[in-house]
């Protein structure tokens, strides 16, 4: 991105995922969803059911990989905006009404976290409707949140080797890859493929959900991940200290909170828009984003430096609610 890299002093450039899949459906779960529904069809499944928030990127996604492959989706939703069921349709609820399979949606209290609406409504409701479908002989794979399902852990090592491919034909290696972080379905492909293939550039990760130990999501969780992907490609896994010293997890740009656009968030989707015509969304990559932007004046990456920013999708919830996007016209 010249005009950017420019104003700046660093030369920053963008993978692509948000143009990995069809459409307006697209962003880092099409690969996800890529091994998700190959190990769908591989045990017959005739219905993929998952779970998100309602703007998820992760539900659109999965239910069009799921579409093209002749598998049904049913997906379930939660409302981000603790205000009920979204009135209007927008954004990712939009694809899903005109894919038009079936969606449930359930509204939220401002008390309840997303956690606890995961926990106690939506994965209840995935089980029950699983259920009724095993009944009438149908067989069912559920998929966790962000499409996080053992089966698609490494899809991202794919995209790692891109990265790195595609920056060797440019002539350059990259002294950093930046991604945006939030249910772990990119990071641990990225740590394990840098240490399979002994890497130098190192992996920094802006989180747009707090990671934690009680939390959904956690470092342990991430090391375990890493550890589950050697296992599957059949080497046995680094230790934790390692894999642990490839986490670069920055958390400082989550905002006010998942799917609250972050005033660092908005100034970096106007800017990057009006620079070099690229398009962020408020949800995700406009964090990511703007993490990267501070991360240059803070020094953390140094002039010239040459980075590529994964541009993981997330511009569908440019058309949502204004709560959601930001203010990003007046
Ligand atoms: C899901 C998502 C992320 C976060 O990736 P994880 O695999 O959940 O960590 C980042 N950006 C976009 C646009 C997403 O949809």
């Amino acid at each position: 991105m010249e005009n950017i890299s420019r104003k700046y002093g660093v030369d920053i450039y963008l993978k692509r995922e948000d143009l990995a899949g069809p459409a307006a459906a697209s962003g880092s779960k099409i690969r996800l969803a890529e091994f998700l529904v190959g190990e769908a069809l591989q045990q017959g499944v005739t219905h993929i059911l998952t779970v998100g928030a309602y703007l998820s990127n992760s539900a659109t996604q999965v239910a069009s990989a799921a579409i093209q492959a002749g598998i049904t989706p049913i997906v379930f939703l939660y409302d981000t905006l603790a205000e009920g069921y979204p009135s209007k349709w927008r954004g990712n609820m939009l694809l899903n009404k005109i894919m038009g399979f079936e969606v449930h949606c359930f509204p939220r209290s401002p008390d309840e976290s997303q956690e606890k609406i995961w926990a106690e409504k939506l994965y209840p409701a995935v089980e029950a409707r699983k259920a009724e479908l095993e009944a009438l002989g149908h067989t069912v794979l559920a998929a966790p949140a962000g499409a996080t399902h053992p089966a698609s852990f490494p899809a991202h090592l794919l995209t790692y080797k891109e990265i790195i491919d595609q920056s060797a034909i440019l002539g350059f290696v990259p002294n950093y890859i930046y991604h945006t972080t939030g249910t772990g379905g990119v990071l641990p492909a990225f740590a394990a493929a840098k240490l399979l293939t002994g890497g130098s550039s190192s992996i920094r990760s802006i989180a747009v959900s707090s990671y934690r130990p009680d939390n959904y999501i956690s470092h342990d969780i991430i090391v375990e991940r890493v550890k589950s992907i050697y296992g599957l490609i059949g080497q046995s896994a680094p230790d934790t200290n390692l894999i642990m010293s490839e986490l670069d997890i920055d958390q400082r740009f989550i905002g006010e909170d998942y799917a609250v656009p972050s005033t660092e968030g908005t100034q970096a989707i106007k800017e990057l828009a009006s620079l070099d015509a690229v398009l962020l969304g408020p949800v995700y990559t406009a964090k990511g984003f703007a993490g990267l932007l501070t991360h240059i004046r803070e020094g953390r990456i140094g002039p010239g430096s040459k980075v590529v920013f994964l541009h993981t999708g997330d511009t569908n919830n440019l058309f949502e609610d204004p709560r959601i996007t930001g203010k990003l016209v007046d």
